[in-house]
C-alpha cells in the first residue's frame, strides 16, 4: 500500500491567506530580518521569508551585513530592532558566521520579538508547558499532523535530531499533545529498534536516505524535516521507498519546508500581538 503524501504546499498556502487576514485586521507588521554574511543558502532561506512576508502584507525590512562585521555591530543591529517600535518581530538567519556568537545574539534579540523562538526564554516557556514562540518547522511538523488528523495521544512518537531549533521542539511539542516521545540522535544504539515502533516518526537529521523503509513500521506517519542539497536536487532524510510501508509520509520538497514560512509568519502576527499588548508576554507580565 502507497502512503498518502501530505500536502505541506497546499497546508501552508492555506494557513498564509489567513495570516493575511490577520495582518489586515491588526493594521501595519513590521518583521525584520537580519542577514550576516553571504553563506548561499541563508540567502534563499531569507529571500523566501521576505518574499512570503511581503506577500502576507507584512513590513518586511531586510538588515545585511557583511561577513567581516564585529559581535559588536550585530548586537548593536538587534539593540536598536528591539527599540524600534515599527518592528514587531526580529529575525536573526543562522548559522552566523564563525567568530560571532550566536548564543549571544540569541539572546540579545527581546524575547517577545523573536519569532524564532530560539531565545532561552521561550524555549523556557515551551519546556515548562507554556509556551510563546515556538521555533516554526516544529510547529509546522504539528500543523501537518493535525491538518491529516493524525492521533497523537498515547501514540508513539519517535524524533531522530535533538537540536534546539527542530528535534528537541519538536518532542516537546509531541509530548505536550501526550504521545510517548523517544528522541534520537547520533549516539542512539539500533536506530531502528526505536523507529520501529513508532506511529508517529519526524526525522530531523539531514543524512539523505537515513530512514529506510525497513525501519518504518506498517502503516506509521513519517514527517521528513531534513534537507539536503544534492546535484538531484533537494533531498530527505527518508528514503522515498518509505512511501511502500508508511500510511502518510511527507514529500521533500513540498512537505515540511513550505510549512516552515508559514509559522514564521504566524509567529509573526503573534508577535504583533504581544507588541500591542493583545496577549499578554510572560516576561512583561512579571
Ligand atoms: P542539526 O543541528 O545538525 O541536528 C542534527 C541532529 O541529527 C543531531 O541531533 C544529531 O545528533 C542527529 N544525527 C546526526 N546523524 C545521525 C545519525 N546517523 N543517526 C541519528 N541521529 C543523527 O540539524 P537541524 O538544524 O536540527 O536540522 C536537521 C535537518 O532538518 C537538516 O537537514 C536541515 O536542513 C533540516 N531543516 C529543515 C527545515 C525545514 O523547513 N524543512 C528547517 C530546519 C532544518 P547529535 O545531537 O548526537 O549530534
Amino acid at each position: 500500500m502507497a502512503a498518502t503524501l501530505m500536502d505541506g504546499k497546499a497546508l501552508a498556502a492555506k494557513r498564509r491567506e489567513a495570516v493575511g487576514r490577520d495582518v489586515a485586521e491588526l493594521g501595519r507588521l513590521g518583521l525584520a530580518t537580519v542577514l550576516v554574511g553571504d553563506d548561499p543558502a541563508s540567502h534563499v532561506y531569507i529571500n523566501l521569508k521576505h518574499k512570503a512576508a511581503v506577500e502576507a502584507g507584512i513590513d518586511a525590512r531586510d538588515f545585511r551585513l557583511p561577513a567581516t562585521a564585529s559581535e559588536e555591530e550585530v548586537l548593536a543591529l538587534v539593540a536598536g530592532l528591539n527599540a524600534d517600535d515599527a518592528v514587531d518581530g526580529i529575525l536573526v538567519q543562522l548559522p552566523l558566521p564563525t567568530g560571532l556568537d550566536e548564543a549571544k545574539v540569541i539572546r540579545a534579540v527581546a524575547p517577545a520579538k523573536d519569532v524564532d523562538g530560539f531565545h532561552p526564554l521561550n524555549a523556557g516557556q515551551l519546556l515548562i508547558g507554556e509556551p510563546t514562540h515556538v521555533p516554526a518547522t516544529p510547529l509546522g511538523v504539528l500543523a501537518l499532523l493535525d491538518e491529516y488528523g493524525v492521533e497523537l495521544k498515547g501514540a508513539n512518537a519517535v524524533v531522530i535530531g535533538r537540536s534546539e531549533i527542530v528535534g528537541k521542539p519538536a518532542a516537546l511539542l509531541l509530548l505536550s499533545r501526550h504521545a510517548t516521545v523517544t528522541i534520537c540522535h547520533s549516539r542512539t544504539v539500533d536506530l531502528a529498534a526505536h523507529t520501529l515502533a513508532a506511529d508517529v516518526l519526524v526525522a530531523a537529521v539531514g543524512v539523505p536516505g537515513l530512514v529506510k523503509p525497513e525501519m518504518v513500521k506498517e502503516g506509521a506517519t513519517v514527517i521528513d524535516v531534513g534537507i539536503t542539497r544534492t546535484e538531484q536536487g533537494l533531498v530527505g532524510d527518508v528514503d522515498p521507498r518509505a512511501a511502500e510501508r508508511a500510511g502518510l509520509l511527507t514529500p521533500v520538497p513540498g512537505g515540511v519546508g513550505p510549512m516552515t514560512i508559514a509559522l514564521l509568519l504566524e509567529n509573526t502576527v503573534r508577535a504583533a500581538r504581544y507588541h500591542r499588548g493583545l496577549l499578554a508576554f510572560p516576561s512583561a507580565a512579571g
